[in-house]
């Protein structure tokens, strides 16, 4: 396999997924590099009312999640209740309890509905010069290169990553790509279960 684009990201992830969504949106070939087909225990279920607005956008499918209003911090008998809806400036007044192996794979759809090609293969080595990433399914070369995972192939490649600043950005607002549900509000559409 030796795949180009104009932008390789390592890990679909929701990071790397909401990433691909916007780049892809604004023109820009990508292709999401993911180790795991059917994510498993993943952790981080519990969202902020803010990540909405980034649901909103890419028009991610919040369907059948659980609605969350707050929290109530407990300790030693006393309660302390913070209601998202009196937060100041509050947009959204509500934030989302998910399930991270059914969330992950509807922001994979969210990347693919963009344009995005996901391929399953381990990111082993960045040659940053060459703009190229080593996989267990071969070669990828980009124009660009975004980590946008936790666990970065290497480190040393990372720390080159995070300073390299590409010199041709492939974005073309005029040549977007149809936005998966843009302008639509799943979150408001759907019609979740409730907590508290
Ligand atoms: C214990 C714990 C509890 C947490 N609780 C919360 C919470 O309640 N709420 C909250 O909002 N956040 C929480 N977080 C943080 C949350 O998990 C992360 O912010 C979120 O998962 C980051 O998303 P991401 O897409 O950047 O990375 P990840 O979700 O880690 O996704 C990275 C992706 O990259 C893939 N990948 C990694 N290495 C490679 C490779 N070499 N090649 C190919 N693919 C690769 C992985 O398989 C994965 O799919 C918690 C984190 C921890 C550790």
């Amino acid at each position: 396999m030796s795949t180009a684009s104009d932008y390789v990201i390592v890990g679909a992830g929701p990071t790397g997924c909401a990433l691909g969504f916007y780049l892809a949106r604004r023109g820009a070939t990508v292709t999401l590099v993911e180790s795991v087909e059917r994510p498993e225990s993943v952790v981080g279920e519990s969202m902020l009312p803010g990540s909405t607005l980034v649901f909103d956008e890419c028009g991610l499918d919040l369907s059948g999640f659980m609605v969350k209003r707050g929290a109530v911090f407990c300790r030693d008998g006393a309660a302390v209740r913070f209601d998202f809806a009196e937060a100041e400036a509050c947009r959204y007044p509500h934030a989302w309890q998910v399930q991270r192996e059914v969330f992950d794979l509807r922001w994979r759809d969210v990347a693919r509905r963009a344009g995005c090609a996901i391929v399953y293969a381990d990111a082993t080595a960045v040659d940053v010069a060459a703009r190229r990433l080593d996989t267990s399914a071969g070669p990828l070369t980009a124009a660009s290169a975004t980590p946008a995972s936790r666990t970065p192939p290497s480190a040393p490649a990372a720390r080159a990553w995070f300073n390299w600043r590409p010199t041709s950005p492939a974005t073309s607002p005029s040549a977007a790509s149809p936005a998966a549900g843009s302008g639509s509000s799943p979150s408001a559409a759907a019609s979740p279960r409730s907590a508290w």
